[in-house]
């Protein structure tokens, strides 16, 4: 049976037959190659970052990639997700809120996704009961195999014609074994199967423990984990393990032993200084052209472009290495002790770091307990702070204190979101005495509702669908700090994700005293970017300038933030 004959009978959905599988129009079997990413033994091994940095290896050899993400949980979006438990949550363009796995693949491939780069379950079911309601499985009983599997099968491959892609990264959430996401490796079991050989590849991602009392890697639960994709039909290609230490040769070779997988693709990706060294170490490993090879892509390389795109990306890693300077920066959060819950901060940060030759240190302030007695002291070692975005009013005050000293003290200061509402409330209370200034987020009944809900999201009920969410575009003030930042730009386009703004009514009082609002929303009211003009680096802004930095073009608002920031410690030092 050639590959035809296999496509006419799996778009057979007469009811003579099991078989079910629509296959969107313009598709065709063969042409796009997929590459499937599990996880055994546990999550969180970072299977976003290996499936983007080898997708970032193959785009950089003039390939066309397009990822997509797939996650077990029942939810439609990420959007009501408590970053605390998942990471943050990332906002996409088309203001599709999602995993934080797709911020990851933003900055890796330097390209802007959609919505059709992230499913869920929640997704899945609710496409297949519709179908049901619509009478289009015509008066078959629904079943997970093949109905729900054909569903993901079809997610996969109306993002390959739309896209135009020559490889589909697909990231399975979780591990191979959960209740939750059997179905998903079944519907890979049968993608490739259905593309055929050369056509699909899977990587198992997997961890090799190192316990302390004995000293030594230990491959058991890794062989374990992958067994049991092994028993779900999945012969994986390329074996990636996570360890802490470089894995050694025998527990690669045990690893190659008990898996069918060749010793050279048994991929050590212990931990190291900063993900984007990861498609180095790949490279090294010739991994990508063990891809490149394993699914017949060879030809379709262009070495011209790799060169070209390999040194640009070269000096980026370089300068992370060997940084010249260093600064620190105060970050202050409700979710102090989850890194991944500022993921996209902290990568925006390191982007700018990068440019600047620059070490970033972050230090983590929990406003709690800060109020205008000790800020000096929590501050002490900053050059800089960042008030990030956030909700509720845990820490509120205390973010307030931070903003005031960083006013008051010329410390450089950038706000985000929550961060820039902070900041006008600080500037009511402060320097236009609106003594009990707030947001009615914190304070309902406060007298001066400087932050309050948008007219447009009040008229939304609910918490899941109210907020302001996606790429919006900024009108900028000519002659100020922020267009002089953005190289002398009109407008520019950043994300948000927020339900509150500043109540127009109180423009005039702030801006006599001195705050300039130095971008706007090009239709409505809505302030979007404030800053001072007589401070070095004062700057707030309403968006997500985090969401959109990438490493070889950082956020000119983080940029400008690190610059300020070493100005500060070097004058300190003189
Ligand atoms: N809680 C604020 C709002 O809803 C800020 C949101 C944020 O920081 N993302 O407007």
């Amino acid at each position: 049976m050639d590959a035809t004959d296999l496509l006419f009978s799996v778009r057979d959905t007469s009811d003579e037959t099991e078989f079910y599988t629509p296959v969107p129009e313009g598709y065709t079997t063969g042409r796009v190659k997929y590459v499937v990413v599990m996880g055994t033994v546990m999550s969180g091994l970072g299977k976003g970052i290996f499936s983007s940095s080898l997708a970032r290896l193959l785009q950089g050899k003039g390939l066309r990639v397009a990822p997509i993400k797939l996650e077990g949980y029942l939810n439609v979006d990420s959007g009501t997700l408590n970053p605390f438990r998942h990471g943050e949550v990332f906002v996409l363009d088309d203001g599709m809120e999602c995993d934080m796995d797709l911020g990851t693949y933003e900055r890796l491939l330097d390209q802007d996704l959609t919505r059709d780069n992230f499913t869920t379950s929640g997704q899945i079911y609710s496409a297949v009961l519709e179908r049901e309601r619509r009478g289009e499985y015509l008066g078959r009983d629904v079943q997970m195999i093949p109905h729900v599997t054909a569903e993901v099968k079809n997610r996969l491959r109306t993002l390959a014609v739309k896209s135009r892609a020559d490889v589909v990264f697909v990231e399975i959430g979780g591990t191979v074994g959960d209740f939750e996401n059997g179905y998903y490796i079944e519907a890979m079991r049968q993608l490739a199967y259905e593309e055929g050989q050369q056509n699909v590849l899977f990587v198992a991602l997997t961890f090799i423990l190192e316990p302390p009392t004995l000293g030594e890697q230990k491959s058991k639960a890794a062989q374990l984990g992958i067994k049991q994709a092994l028993q779900m039909g999945i012969q994986p290609h390329i074996i990636a393990c996570r360890a802490q230490r470089e894995v050694t040769d025998k527990v690669r070779e045990k690893i190659s032993v008990y898996t069918n997988v060749p010793k050279a693709r048994v991929f050590s990706m212990h931990d190291c200084e900063s993900i984007y060294l990861i498609p180095s170490r790949m490279r090294e490993a010739q991994l990508d052209q063990q891809v490149m090879h394993l699914l017949n892509l060879t030809d379709r390389a262009n070495p011209g472009v790799e060169r070209r795109d390999w040194a640009a990306w070269q000096r980026f890693v370089d300068r992370i290495l060997a940084p010249k300077h260093e600064v620190t920066v105060g970050i202050t959060g409700k979710y102090t002790s989850v890194r991944d819950s500022y993921a996209s901060l902290l990568m925006a940060l390191e982007h700018s770091g990068g440019a600047l030759e620059t070490k970033v240190h972050s230090k983590w302030i929990d406003t709690t307990n800060i109020t205008d007695e000790n800020v000096a002291e929590a501050l002490a070692d900053c050059d800089a702070i960042i008030v990030p975005g956030g909700f509720g009013s845990r820490g509120a005050e205390g973010k307030i204190s931070c903003i005031r000293y960083a006013r008051e003290n010329k410390m450089p200061y950038l706000g985000l979101c929550y961060g820039f509402q902070m900041a006008v409330i600080e500037f009511a209370r402060n320097v236009c005495g609106l003594k009990d200034a707030n947001t009615t987020e914190v304070a309902h009944d406060c007298r001066d509702a400087v932050i309050d809900i948008l007219p447009e999201q009040k008229k939304i009920e609910g918490l899941g669908g109210n907020m302001r969410l996606g790429g919006r575009d900024i009108e900028v003030k000519p002659g100020t700090l922020a267009a002089k930042l953005l190289g002398g730009a009109k407008t520019v386009r950043l994300r948000f994700r927020h339900r509150y703004e500043v109540d127009p009514k109180y423009l005039e009082c702030l801006e006599s005293k001195g705050l300039v609002f130095s971008g706007k929303a090009p239709d409505q009211p809505i302030m979007q970017i404030l800053e001072l003009p007589d401070h070095p680096f004062f700057v707030g802004l309403q968006a997500h300038p985090e969401l959109t930095s990438r490493p070889l073009r950082p956020s000119p608002f983080f940029v400008g933030l690190v610059q300020a920031a070493l100005a500060r410690r070097e004058s300190k030092t003189k």
